[in-house]
């Protein structure tokens, strides 16, 4: 993935959509923040880890570079991830909403 282009994030998540039978959220706003950051972060530290959670770039973050090890399970329990980004193709997604956060505290990883 080539993360100086324009639109990457937004190719990133399309790429991983598809892959994992998701569904890339349809709320503009939502997924233009969402992949917007994750280029960001991506161009300043290496790796896509999720925007919305602190990280700081280093192997103990490894669990958090999206797709995160626990946007799976938040899928098939909320039918979407964490930031709301993907969701499950049941999911409506004017119901997309904050969900609990799956990751274990530092200490417990
Ligand atoms: S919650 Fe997980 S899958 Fe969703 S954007 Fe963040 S890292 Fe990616």
């Amino acid at each position: 993935m080539n993360w100086d282009e324009s639109d990457a994030g937004k190719a990133y998540a399309a790429q991983v959509a598809s892959h994992r039978g998701w569904v890339v959220n349809p709320d503009q706003d939502i997924t233009a923040h969402v992949t917007q950051s994750l280029a960001q972060i991506a161009r300043l530290k290496g790796k896509p880890y999720c925007p919305c959670r602190d990280a700081e770039g280093q192997e103990a973050d490894h669990d958090i570079v999206c797709p995160c090890k626990y946007a799976t399970q938040d899928i098939q329990e909320y039918g979407q991830c964490f930031c709301g980004l993907f969701l499950s193709p049941l999911k409506d997604p004017r119901e997309v909403t904050s969900i609990p956060e799956r990751r274990p505290e530092p200490e417990d990883r």
